[in-house]
């Protein structure tokens, strides 16, 4: 097969899609823009701060412009929120106290926070007496009936993931979170509607913050930080929440005055700005995949006719050798790291062993092109990022290579 000719017609055929990612690029690019005019962004935010941090200019408007561009009233971005799981625990732990309920209407949460939720005795929020309930989907959407029937008095906090994590859903829009927002608040909810926004930032012209959910927290080596932020996470939302969030950040007594970066903040602001743009190319970049994966007849999700709601991609494979290959190709095309061979390994807060491609510019930035999964039947690789989409592009190459 002449896979050039095969990709230029898969190119074709999402000739219509592409100009809908970048109708939306636009969109977000313009709501980036007027924040950074509104907060008067100047180079002396960029710079670092050292010791307690009283004052940081740069640590405090980051914040801002995150709150604007999400429509809340209050942000906290930060260095020290060392990763998503991290940011999405201290948001929580915030949020609860002891005989609180914690309610996830989108199924069981991502691996991670599985063991921040209900782990036994590691100091999880269960550890704290705080309760954990939860109901499954109904064929991949929010199972409004059982969420009626399991709705209690003890729920402080509805807890929504948009993303698929390593389940076989399609990502959540703003519809769909507008709708279960809704819904909760009539059944007479008036705790705080969290949403886990990991890879969901900037795929739409609207975020869940702006269809009713309270609170919401993602990571920064994910789609906000652009491909640029070195580390971090954000956490947006209502400001009496994020006060407390802020207390648990740092210290109940402090709160968000305090917080040093002696490393400067030029690339959050740098990755922020750019954050639309690059997340358009990584949605681009699964699109052409997911043409090009589906017409060789593997399965793959969001399947190729829906809009994705996230930037990742799940494929099928049904087989673990084809899976790990192409796992493997991901790796052989990263610009970092391009001679390693994957290999399937035990990670810290998953039960099976994972298989990861990451060859990228800041460690396991997920943003950048990227490919991983369980090594378990169905044998599903979830494949996210691209910061270009010409990278996208020479790594289907050298995967139609090995598999086309
Ligand atoms: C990536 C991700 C997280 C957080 O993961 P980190 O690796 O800790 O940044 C949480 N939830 C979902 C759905 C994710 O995709």
């Amino acid at each position: 097969m002449n896979n050039k000719k095969f990709i230029e017609d898969c190119e074709s055929r999402l000739e219509k899609k592409f100009k809908a990612v970048d109708e939306i690029a636009y969109f977000n690019q313009v709501k980036v823009m007027e924040a950074f005019r509104e907060y008067r962004v100047a180079l002396r935010h960029f710079n670092g701060t050292t010791g307690y941090g009283y004052d940081d200019e740069g640590r405090d408007c980051l914040g801002k412009l995150y709150a604007k561009v999400f429509g809340t009233e209050s942000g906290i971005v930060s260095p020290h929120l060392l990763s998503g799981t991290h940011a999405l625990t201290v948001a929580l732990f915030g949020l609860l106290r002891p005989a609180d309920t914690v309610f996830c209407i989108s199924g069981m949460p991502y691996d991670t926070l599985r063991g921040v939720i209900f782990g036994e005795g590691n100091g999880s929020l269960k550890d704290f007496g705080i309760n954990f309930e939860y109901v499954g989907l109904k064929d991949g959407k929010f199972d409004y009936e059982e969420i009626s029937s399991s709705f209690n008095e003890k729920i402080k906090v509805v807890y929504i993931q948009r993303s698929r994590g390593y389940e076989l859903r399609d990502a959540f829009s703003c519809a769909e979170i507008e709708e279960a927002c809704k819904f909760v608040r009539g059944l007479g909810f008036n705790g705080c509607i969290f949403v886990d926004n990991c890879y969901g930032e900037f795929v739409e012209m609207k975020e869940p913050t702006e269809v009713g959910a309270d609170v919401m927290a993602g990571s920064l080596i994910k789609n906000a930080g652009g491909g640029l932020a070195q580390n971090g996470g954000y956490i947006c939302g209502k400001e009496k929440y994020i006060d407390m969030i802020g207390k648990r950040l740092t210290a109940p007594s402090i709160g968000l005055e305090v917080g040093s970066y002696s490393g400067g903040y030029q690339y959050l602001y740098q990755g922020l700005f750019m954050a639309p743009h690059t997340v358009s190319q990584a949605i681009k970049t699964g699109l052409l995949i997911g043409q090009a994966m589906a017409e060789l007849g593997f399965k793959n999700y969001p399947s190729i006719d829906k809009t994705p709601y996230d930037i990742t991609r799940a494929i099928e494979f049904g087989d673990a050798d084809k899976m790990i290959n192409f796992i493997r190709e991901v790796q052989y095309a990263s610009p970092v790291d391009s001679f390693v061979t994957c290999e399937p390994w035990d990670m810290p807060g998953y039960d099976e062993q994972i298989i990861m491609a990451a060859g990228t510019f800041v460690s396991g930035a997920s943003i950048e092109l990227s490919a991983d999964g369980p090594v378990k039947p169905p044998y599903i690789a979830y494949f996210q990022g691209g910061l270009t989409y010409e990278h996208g592009k020479y790594a289907l190459e050298r995967i139609l290579n090995k598999i086309g």
